[in-house]
């Protein structure tokens, strides 16, 4: 029999699933919110997987990170103040903290146990943890914001699970609302918005929602992700009374100023050119109530 172990994360209502060669498991907890796993994989090196599915790997999560972080960040003028809504495993807040124009980095994670996993598995992901511009709080990221002054951030990043659980309410139109009145003028959120091809009804709701609170540009960006259910990803942007046309890393001066794997000016326009289908659903008008 084939001593080799795969991690299996099935998309049940998709009739798909991706499979991962693994080695051993390295460590298995039941948090008070999800059940952590750690696996040794044979070619994607660590991967994290909460309550069973896939949060990390060691190889293509710098995609992901990347493309949630930069776009935002180089859309914004001058983003002094980040805050993070999940980011458990701390890659966002480590690309974050590559831009020297932050000056504070707040990260808002419901689960301490992921973060401090995280610290044990990935800690080329932790590096910046100790950055002075970090600061940590483990709390539901609905309820930071709820009590969050108006105007007290120039960038929001949600990067969260699933909307599901914990989750299914950072992707509510209250939710929206209220980062929109934490945002300061020109400020910019950008969240993980799903899968293209799974999850366009949950992406079209994020659109009208963020439409409803005021939001005056709104643009996805679709990237590949392979460890995520469908290989395809996004990530939704929006900008508090701006365009969101600026792309501060196509100036000269920004020129790799941070060296990423992914981003690059080009691919920050490239990624917000949707397929068709894509379009025409987000362009629909909600149905009058
Ligand atoms: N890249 C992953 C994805 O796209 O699914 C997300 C990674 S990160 C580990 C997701 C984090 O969101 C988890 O650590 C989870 O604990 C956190 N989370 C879920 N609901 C939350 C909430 N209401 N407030 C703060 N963090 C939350």
């Amino acid at each position: 029999m084939d001593s080799t172990q795969w991690f299996t994360e099935e998309w049940a209502e998709q009739g798909s699933a991706i499979s991962l060669k693994t080695v051993q498991i390295l460590h298995s907890e039941q948090s008070p919110f999800q059940r952590i796993d750690i696996w040794e994989t044979e070619t994607f090196g660590t991967l994290m997987t909460l309550d069973g599915l896939v949060m990390v790997t060691s190889r293509d999560n710098f995609i992901y990170h990347e493309m949630l972080s930069h776009p935002a960040l180089y859309a914004h003028e001058n983003p002094q103040s980040v805050l993070i809504i999940g980011g458990g495993d701390c890659g966002t807040l480590r690309e974050v903290l590559r831009h020297k124009e932050v000056q504070h980095a707040v990260q808002v994670e419901l689960d301490e146990r992921v973060t401090r996993v995280a610290e044990i598995y990935f800690p080329e992901l932790c590096a910046s943890n100790h950055d002075p511009r970090a600061r940590f709080h483990f709390l539901d990221g609905i309820q930071w914001l709820k009590d969050a002054p108006d105007e007290s951030y120039d960038v929001i990043l949600i990067d969260s699970t699933d909307p599901v659980g914990p989750a299914e309410g950072l992707f509510a139109e209250e939710f929206y609302a209220q980062c929109h009145r934490a945002l300061r003028v020109g400020g910019v959120l950008a969240g993980q918005t799903e899968s293209p091809l799974f999850h366009l009804p949950i992406l079209q709701r994020v659109h009208r929602s963020l439409k409803a609170v005021g939001f005056a540009a709104i643009k996805t960006l679709q990237f590949p992700q392979c460890t995520y259910p469908s290989g395809w990803w996004s990530v939704t942007m929006a900008q508090k009374s701006g365009d969101l046309q600026l792309i501060r890393s196509e100036n000269p001066a920004h020129w790799n100023d941070i060296e990423t794997r992914y981003y690059t000016p080009e691919i920050h326009r490239a990624a917000m050119a949707l397929p068709r289908y894509v379009t025409r659903v987000l362009a629909e008008q909600p149905p009058t109530t």
